[in-house]
């Protein structure tokens, strides 16, 4: 099969690559490095069946060419990570909408049969206060324009943007909503718990808890992740769907600060900051979110295989080693 990945330099996007040319797939990977990284493709530059552009996907010239050659694209690129979203929310909204309305017209004008999995967000659920979240739950975002939630407003116009695609142009879209993913070349760059939680642990630094730590998250390897979007493409019935990708083991940030500086045997302690010292005013948290993966299963049978203390295993062994980035 021939897999176009846009952002497949960056976190989720490298390990879609290695998982299909472990299949034996052909790869063909768009990143302009701006928070991708080189070294997370480059063991593939080798491979006679792996392709490699360094470009923008609002400007990239080869888009068209690449998606009439496709039969499935993973629609990866993006501006994530809330500290980057809060630095610079005009590039987030510019590549986030106009760079997923580009790869759309692409598809629609040079091959409709090729496939789309589009990268959304569990952040569309925005404010809503419910322990846990279903497909068709209420999205609640925020009268005021408090930047945070920009982000999640351009992945809600991605969904939209799928949705006018696949009634006008008929083309082939699955919507995913990842929930928090975490594993080897996530960076802590820009704000995410876990490589910041494993780095400080492994390193005897303070472990930085913001807030008072009884917010909740749950963790899905992305091991995990890249198999259950394999198998959401691979299922019909999913076409035209939106389906949460996560793991719904649920545990507060606070414990699991706990639980990395025990399984590392660290003699880190513990610091709380609060919200506004680590993000500035324009933040605010989300107290809880799950994923509800019912949908996802009784469309695959999908079942996460990592436990949140393997990840973690993983993931000290990883930065006792070679260092996440
Ligand atoms: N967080 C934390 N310490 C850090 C980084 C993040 O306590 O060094 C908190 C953050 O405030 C949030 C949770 O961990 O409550 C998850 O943050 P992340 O940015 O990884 O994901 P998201 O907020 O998008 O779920």
């Amino acid at each position: 099969m021939n897999i176009l990945i846009t952002g497949g330099a960056g976190f989720i996007g490298s390990h879609l690559v290695a998982y299909h040319l472990a299949k034996g797939d052909t790869v063909h990977v768009v990143d302009d490095l701006s928070t991708g990284q080189v070294g997370n493709i480059s063991a593939h530059f080798k491979d006679p069946h792996f392709q490699f552009d360094e470009a923008n996907i609002l400007t990239w010239d080869g888009l068209k060419e690449a998606a009439r050659w496709s039969n499935r694209i993973y629609h990866m690129a993006a501006i994530v990570g809330v500290k980057k979203v809060l630095e610079d929310p005009r590039a987030v909204m510019a590549t986030n909408m106009a760079g997923t309305e580009r790869v759309f017209r692409a598809v629609a004008e040079v091959n409709p049969m090729t496939q789309i999995i589009v990268a959304s967000s569990s952040e569309v659920y925005g404010f809503n206060t419910k322990p846990a979240f279903v497909e068709t739950d209420d999205i609640v975002l925020r009268s005021a324009g408090r930047l945070r939630w920009c982000y999640a407003v351009t992945k809600l116009a991605d969904e939209f943007l799928a949705y006018s695609f696949l009634k006008k142009s008929h083309i082939k879209v699955v919507i995913v909503r990842l929930f928090n993913t975490v594993g080897p070349h996530q960076t802590g760059k820009y704000g995410m718990v876990f490589p910041n939680f494993i780095r400080q642990a492994v390193h005897g630094e303070q472990v930085t808890v913001y807030g008072d730590g009884s917010q909740t998250r749950s963790f899905c390897n992305v091991d995990d992740t890249v198999r259950a979007l394999d198998m959401l493409a691979s299922t019909p019935a999913a076409n035209g769907e939106i389906v949460n990708v996560g793991n719904d083991d649920e545990i507060s940030i606070g414990d699991l600060a706990k639980l990395i500086i025990e399984r590392s045997g660290s003699k880190s302690g513990i610091k709380y900051i609060g919200y506004e010292a680590a993000y500035g005013l324009e933040f605010e948290d989300i107290t809880h979110r799950r994923p509800v993966i019912q949908k996802l299963q009784d469309l695959t049978g999908f079942k996460p295989r990592w436990s949140l203390y393997d990840t973690i295993d993983q993931l000290i062994a990883l930065e006792r080693t070679t260092g996440l980035k």
